[in-house]
């Protein structure tokens, strides 16, 4: 099964992604994590990132494809994956789609997990986020079981640069801007699947499963 997570920053993609990743046992792609992650080693490409992330911006798509549709590629992909953050843009859509086509393949199911803007701000303030295995958790919502250390791996959790409410608004404004259009793109194709974000998090999964039956 290939499913893509669509929805604005904080609506729950990781959260959902990581659920579904665990009931369906196939791996959880996170674009956003593959970026911490190469920054937080100091390579090329997560200097090249940075910048942009810091800035509420989209890292440019040439940066970002090729990265992606080399990890599709890879075996344990071969039953599918759920990809979190990525395609952001149209055209990443489209690069997408062309590559899978040279293989015969489809994306399966793209989930729209819709939260209105208002809900979002709140929402990231209280994000705290393992950048060692990419769990993401809610000082209220989702807490951790000890202050501030991840419940899957054990290390320190962050609050994310890029969480803070001025580049919060200006991602919302990207994602309106460069994001949104993805939802007519992948329901033109007969993809798309809607789910209410603003339920609490076990009754938004228990929908995706349901639609993914
Ligand atoms: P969120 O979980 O809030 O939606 P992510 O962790 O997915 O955020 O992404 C964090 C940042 O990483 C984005 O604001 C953007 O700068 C960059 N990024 C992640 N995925 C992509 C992508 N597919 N294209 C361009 N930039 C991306
Ligand atoms: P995204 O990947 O779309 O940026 P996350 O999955 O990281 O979003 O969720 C953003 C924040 O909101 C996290 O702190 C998460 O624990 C919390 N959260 C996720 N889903 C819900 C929900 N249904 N209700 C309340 N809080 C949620
Ligand atoms: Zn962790």
């Amino acid at each position: 099964m290939k499913i893509i997570m669509l929805g604005a920053p904080g609506a729950g993609k990781g959260t959902q992604a990581k659920m579904i990743s665990d009931k369906y046992n196939i791996p959880h792609i996170s674009t956003g994590d593959i970026f911490r992650a190469n920054i937080k080693e100091g390579t090329e490409l997560g200097k090249k990132a940075k910048t942009y992330m810091d800035a509420g911006a989209l890292v440019p798509d040439e940066l970002v494809v090729d990265l992606v549709v080399d990890r599709v590629a890879k075996d344990d992909c071969a039953n599918g994956y759920v990809l979190d953050g990525f395609p952001r843009t149209i055209p990443q859509a489209k690069a997408l789609d062309e590559a899978l086509a040279k293989n015969g393949v489809k994306i399966d199911f793209a989930i729209d997990v819709e939260v209105p803007d208002e809900n979002i701000i709140n929402r990231m303030s209280g994000r705290r986020a393992c950048v060692e295995c990419g769990a993401t958790y809610h000082i209220k919502y989702a807490p951790t079981k000890v202050e501030n250390v991840c419940d899957r791996c054990g290390n320190e959790l962050i609050l994310r640069d890029d969480d803070k409410p001025e580049t919060v608004k200006k991602r919302l404004d990207v994602y309106h801007e460069q994001t949104q259009p993805l939802i007519d793109y992948y329901n033109e194709a007969g993809i798309l699947a809607e789910v209410d974000g603003t339920k609490d998090m076990m009754d938004v999964f228990g929908d995706i499963t349901e639609l993914l039956k």
